[in-house]
């Protein structure tokens, strides 16, 4: 059984009585019933269907867009100061659902309690950034920008916003997005993964519970149909994404083609450079949580280590492989547990794929995930594994596994370790471990990388800080959240005015110039 929290005592499970009940959507401030088909979404950890989800039609996510659209109307016009009050409310109000939700997330997508409350902690982190709306929003002015003449400029929202976000932060990554579209103005349709689809809806129950207007944040279940089914909706005016690069690349092509504004955040195969003098046992521990916590589904996770000389990789690997042989996969809710299940059925075969053509093609197999304990039985369990001398040849190397494998690429100096970091197709996060200072600023300046890490495995900026990778990481000129969100949710309006005595008498058919 869930905790309670902020919302009405039990009030999700009466709406969701009767399990398992599809999940739909929510429009204009209330549930509605799914009018198209149905998929399963499961307990990973238990390896069961547990309810369904109903997939939106064209006329659904229509529906939903026509009605966010007549709430911008009126949101837009609420001043500043009064919908930050909002994110104050909700704030609150995520801080006293905290567990609740945590356990939904863990429910559906299979990661640690303490993983999923760090999740809903994260995005938290936006909600309070998004509370500063009124300062964020303030304008410029120059004032006697020429003579007589004051220049100011301002952000006005785009109207409608859709967000798509993927199955592996159900509550983290929406909050990413709404909390400062809507801040900033703008009315929001939000379409979440099918595979864990419940959060999202928690949210928007929280988001009216905080006082938000109905209408303002709408979900639409579904797949690629309602997709593109908000891709095209004429009033849809921007589009953020975040998924796999396939995905994102598409999204970014249809949506500038049908005119949007589009940010699409897609895949990474984040490189860790272990220089000689790291503190081994401590990078070992960083490692092994960067690599397998959330079961390496996570777009920050490290799945690639790259020792810098043979005495590194030999130290490192032994570290690694003593400390996979303790490491505790189990359900979510095991006290003690470090690493849960893979999502589905689906992705645990696609990544024991992965772990037979890395063995295949030569890379050694140091630690074998497949031959663990729970990786038979029920649950879509699949133990860490950990390969050694992976080539940048090898499909392990080049492709996103997004699973609990980690590889290790032997280099003999720091340009070799730069050189993969740099070369590679994806380009989200990078990190150094080092104890020197030079190397670790010569990393920092040479890495070419969105998000890049000293000492810090996986370098998450904070809320006030934006996230975003870089090459086939991140489709689009803005990042996610701070004060690339706030950029990517307003649009620049730029006023030049003078208020003369007497209107001028002649025309002038020359440039205007600075007088
Ligand atoms: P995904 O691309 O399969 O799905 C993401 C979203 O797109 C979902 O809502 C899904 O319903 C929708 N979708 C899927 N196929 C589609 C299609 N053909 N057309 C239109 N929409 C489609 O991603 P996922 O498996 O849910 O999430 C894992 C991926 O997300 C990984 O590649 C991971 O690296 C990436 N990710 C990136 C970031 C980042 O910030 N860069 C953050 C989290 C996850």
């Amino acid at each position: 059984m869930r905790p309670q929290g902020a919302l009405d005592a039990g009030m999700n499970e009466k709406r969701l009585e009767g399990s398992p009940a599809a999940v739909g959507h929510w429009i204009g401030g209330v549930r509605v019933r799914p009018a198209g088909e149905q998929a399963p979404v499961f307990n990973p950890a238990r390896g069961v269907k547990i309810r369904t989800v109903g997939f939106a039609t064209e006329e659904e996510v229509d529906r939903a867009v026509r009605v966010a659209a007549t709430a911008a109307e009126s949101w837009s016009q609420v001043p500043a100061q009064r919908r930050a009050r909002v994110m104050f409310r909700l704030k609150e109000l995520l801080e006293q659902d905290k567990k609740p939700l945590a356990a939904l997330i863990s429910e559906e997508h299979g990661k640690t309690l303490a993983d999923a409350e760090g999740e809903v902690a994260r995005g938290i982190e936006v909600v309070e950034f998004a509370c500063g709306a009124p300062q964020l929003l303030k304008g410029e002015l120059s004032d006697n920008a020429a003579s007589g003449v004051d220049t100011y400029s301002l952000r006005q929202p785009l109207g409608v916003v859709a967000g798509i976000t993927p199955f592996n932060f159900p509550a983290m990554v929406p909050l990413w997005m709404f909390p400062i579209a809507i801040v900033c103005g703008n009315s929001f349709v939000l379409k979440p993964s099918e595979r864990d689809p419940s959060p999202a809806l928690r949210l928007a129950e929280l988001m009216q519970a905080a006082g938000l207007p109905d209408g303002v944040l709408n979900v639409v279940q579904g797949d690629k149909r309602a997709v593109d089914a908000l891709l095209a909706h004429p009033l849809v005016g921007a589009v953020s994404f975040v998924g796999s690069t396939a995905v994102a690349r598409r999204i970014q092509s249809q949506a500038i083609a049908c005119g949007k504004r589009v940010q699409a955040l897609g895949g990474a195969k984040n490189h860790a450079v272990i220089l000689p003098d790291a503190p081994l046992d401590s990078v070992v521990e960083a490692l092994v949580g960067a690599a397998y916590g959330a079961a390496g589904e996570r777009c920050m996770a490290i799945s690639v280590v790259v020792a810098v000389g043979e005495q590194t990789a030999e130290r490192l690997v032994e570290r690694l492989r003593a400390r996979l042989a303790h490491l505790k996969v189990g359900a979510s809710d095991v006290p003690g547990v470090e690493m849960g299940p893979l999502v589905s059925d689906a992705h645990r075969r696609r990544v024991r794929e992965y772990i037979e053509a890395g063995a295949r093609e030569g890379a050694q197999l140091v630690v074998d995930g497949r031959s663990a304990p729970h990786s038979s039985g029920e649950g879509f369990f699949l133990g860490p594994t950990l390969f050694d001398r992976v080539l940048p040849h090898m499909r392990i190397y080049r492709e996103e596994v997004f699973g609990p494998v980690l590889c290790v690429v032997r280099v003999s100096d720091y340009a070799a370790a730069v050189q993969l970091v740099n070369t590679h197709e994806y380009a989200n996060g990078a990190a150094v471990f080092t104890r020197s200072g030079e190397l670790a600023r010569r990393f920092v300046q040479d890495a070419e990388a969105g998000m890049v890490g000293v000492n810090i495995a996986i370098p998450v900026p904070v809320a006030f800080h934006s996230f975003g990778g870089w090459r086939n990481s991140l489709f689009g000129d803005h990042a996610a959240y701070g004060m690339e969100g706030v950029r990517f949710y307003t649009r620049l309006k730029t006023v030049t005015e003078r208020w003369p005595d007497e209107t001028p008498t002649h025309a002038d058919f020359s440039m205007p110039t600075t007088k």
